[in-house]
């Protein structure tokens, strides 16, 4: 789950790392009360959007007036805002960050993530700021720095040390990396990234952005952080999915899968591509859906509009075929699915899913094993070889 850049914020100011002061603001008339209160020469109001690439996108206005903050605020509020970062469908802009405006100096980069690579928990900084890293590794890797992080203890204070040399900080500087470092620790989060660390004319250090992703595996342990989710940014689809205890990931093909369990999920998707299709999207029911749950997991998958034929593919094991049986031939009624439907059954009272699969009036296929399934599929869905 990703964080808004002023909340990321907040926790960072919390953990003792220095962040320009800031305010919130939905509407226009709150954005110049904020710039009013900061009492600054000037101000940056920034859309809050799960992505990067704002300055460029123009998403982040530098402000001298009240007037103007509440001009620029009127202006994005409300607006798709499309970044380089977003895709063509950008997003839409539901808040501002009026901040404090900085002098900058200098712009380095420094995120603590995790280096999937290494297998090591890492931090990796840059003289390069306010650029992106991914273009900083291909044109200057010899810029990248790089220390690795303890699981227990964090970045230790000699790493620290070099890398506050390398990015030519002060000594003192050293502590706000481990700072860094510690946050990602402390949040569970795969990514603390803070591009750009500013330096300002008078030799102040600032977190001028924040992006922070928190694993979702470990957000039981964050209740605080669960709060800061914002529905709004995440995929429609993937959240109503995953409020009903179901979960949905959307692609890019044009293969819509029920499954049960991930590993099948896995092993599903392989099929379909070793048979030359792709799947559009992946419902995992898990192992215990009951038939309302399933007549959801249909509908999710058939909102999906480039879907052009279904794959179940279940093994019945707690989750019974029947049970699937009955939910699915209740969703395909009430749905009335227009796309060619490929069944896969096994496992757990397969004979009486079968059955009732078989006395419905429903328009489906049914197969009995993934590879067959999987070729049909593709084939309804007008690909393959
Ligand atoms: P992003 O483009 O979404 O990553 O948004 P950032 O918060 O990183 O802002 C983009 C750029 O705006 C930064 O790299 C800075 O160059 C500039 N910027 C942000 N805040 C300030 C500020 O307070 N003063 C000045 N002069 N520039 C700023
Ligand atoms: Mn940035």
């Amino acid at each position: 789950m990703r964080l808004h850049e002023h909340q990321a914020k907040d926790l960072l100011r919390e953990a003792g790392v220095p962040v320009p002061r800031g305010i919130v603001a939905t509407d226009p008339e709150a954005a110049a009360a904020a710039f009013r209160s900061l009492d600054v020469e000037f101000a940056v109001v920034k859309a809050q959007i799960h992505a990067g690439g704002r300055g460029k996108g123009g998403g982040i206005q530098l402000v001298r007036t009240e007037e103007e903050a509440s001009e620029f605020a009127a202006s994005i509020l409300g607006q798709v805002l499309v970044t380089p970062q977003t895709g063509p469908a950008g997003r839409l802009v539901g808040r501002v960050l009026v901040e404090e405006g900085l002098d900058v100096k200098r712009e380095l980069y420094v995120a603590a993530l995790i280096d999937r690579e290494a297998h090591q928990i890492a931090m990796i900084a840059s003289d390069a700021g306010g650029m992106d890293i991914e273009d900083v590794a291909v044109d200057a890797p010899e810029k990248i720095l790089r220390e690795t992080l303890d699981p227990v203890d964090g970045l230790s204070e000699d790493a620290a040390s070099r890398l506050a040399d390398g990015l030519g900080l002060a000594g003192g500087d050293a502590g706000v990396l481990r700072v860094i470092a510690q946050t990602l620790l402390d949040l569970d989060a795969s990514m603390v990234e803070v591009n750009p660390l500013v330096v300002t004319d008078s030799g102040e250090l600032y977190a001028a952005d924040a992006k922070v992703d928190v694993d979702d595996n470990a957000l039981f342990r964050h209740p605080d952080l669960e709060a800061l989710r914002d529905a709004g940014e995440e995929h429609a689809s993937e959240d109503e999915a995953r409020r009903l205890g179901l979960s949905y990931i959307a692609m890019d093909g044009e293969i819509g899968c029920v499954v049960n369990g991930a590993g099948l999920a896995m092993a599903t998707m392989d099929v379909l591509k070793l048979h030359g299709g792709s799947p559009a999207n992946f419902l995992d029911v898990g192992g215990s859906a009951d038939a309302e749950q399933i007549g959801h997991a249909f509908r999710i998958v058939l909102e999906d509009q480039n879907v052009k034929a279904i794959f179940v593919n279940i093994f019945g094991g707690i989750l019974r075929c029947d049970t699937l049986a009955e939910g699915l031939i209740a969703a395909a009624t009430n749905l009335g699915v227009a796309v060619p439907l490929v069944v896969r059954l096994e496992g757990t009272n397969n004979y009486k899913g079968r059955e009732l699969l078989a006395a419905s009036s429903l328009d489906m296929r049914v197969v009995s094993t993934v590879d067959e399934g999987a070729r049909e599929a593709v084939a309804a869905a007008g690909g393959g070889s």
